[in-house]
Parts: structure tokens; C-alpha cells; sequence
């Protein structure tokens, strides 16, 4: 894996120093992205004892949707900034370039914020094709429950009917 170092002597020549647009390879596992596209700028300036470094990490993340299991692309643009002092000599940015990345993957991937998901009756994706599941089971449902009511009544008659006789 590259990493991103700077050393404050890499600004003896000029106190300017860029770096990109390259591409930058996420690493993937264990994270729930399933592919990354990523492209990393970085534009580093020093000011006397100090270097301030901005990294700009742009390009598309795919995710699957937790509602609808879809895979789809996401937009990502993640700017930070780090510093560091001629004291300290010198810097490894590579670990914290990847810290703000998995910062910008959301928790619950969702393909839009209207996304309908997957039928839990018949499994369709229900952004594609709407299906009359929900409502179907609420009328069977409804069938089922004035069935079971007219059963136990009619039991409950017959029972009437039963000890009316025996006494
Ligand atoms: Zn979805
Ligand atoms: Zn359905």
C-alpha cells in the first residue's frame, strides 16, 4: 500500500507541493463499500515552521442499499486539512486519509431517501414494481379474522342451543 509521508525537508526547493489528482485504492474489507472509485489530491504549503497539507478525495463509492439491496453509486467529496510543525519533522498522512473516508460511509446505506424496499411478502422491489401484497394480506387477513369470529359464534350458539335443551 502507498503512503502519503512529508517530511519538512521536502520543502527546501519550493514551499509549495502537490500531489494528484491520482488514484487512490481504498481498501475495502471489512467495510460495507463494495467497490471505490476515489481520485486524491493533496496540496501541501508550508508557512515558516509549519505545514499545512489539504487533501481532497473525490470519485464514487458503491454501497448496497439496506432496504432494497441494490447496488449503487454514491458521489463522494471529502476535503480535511492536517498540519505539522518543523519539530515534529516529519508526517504520515496515509492512515488519516483513510480514517476521513470510512468517516463519510453512512451507517445505513440507502439508494434514496424515498426508497421503498423489498416486498417482505413476495420479495419484489417494490422501487420497480409495486405489488398489492400488503393490501392483499390486510383483506385475508381481515377474511380470516370475521371467519374465525363467525365460527366461534356459531359454537357458542350451538353450545346455547346445547344447555338449553339439557336443562
Ligand atoms: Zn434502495
Ligand atoms: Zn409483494
Amino acid at each position: 500500500m502507498k503512503r502519503y509521508v512529508f517530511s519538512f525537508d521536502d520543502f527546501k526547493q519550493s514551499d509549495n507541493l502537490k500531489i494528484g489528482p491520482c488514484e487512490y485504492s481504498f481498501n475495502n474489507e471489512g467495510t460495507i463499500v463494495k467497490n471505490s472509485n476515489l481520485k486524491l489530491s493533496i496540496d501541501a504549503n508550508k508557512y515558516d515552521e509549519v505545514v499545512n497539507i489539504v487533501c481532497n478525495i473525490t470519485g464514487s463509492m458503491a454501497f448496497e442499499c439496506s432496504r432494497c439491496l441494490e447496488i449503487f453509486d454514491k458521489n463522494t467529496d471529502i476535503s480535511f486539512e492536517y498540519s505539522f510543525t518543523k519539530q515534529e519533522g516529519s508526517v504520515d498522512i496515509t492512515d488519516v486519509i483513510e480514517q476521513n473516508i470510512i468517516l463519510n460511509i453512512p451507517m445505513k446505506p440507502l439508494c434514496s431517501d424515498n426508497c421503498k424496499g423489498i416486498c417482505q411478502v413476495c420479495g419484489n422491489n417494490r422501487n420497480i414494481k409495486d405489488c398489492n401484497c400488503s393490501e392483499n394480506l390486510n383483506k385475508e387477513f381481515i377474511e380470516e379474522k370475521w371467519k374465525q369470529i363467525k365460527n366461534n359464534w356459531g359454537k357458542y350458539a350451538k353450545s346455547k342451543k346445547k344447555t338449553h335443551s339439557a336443562s
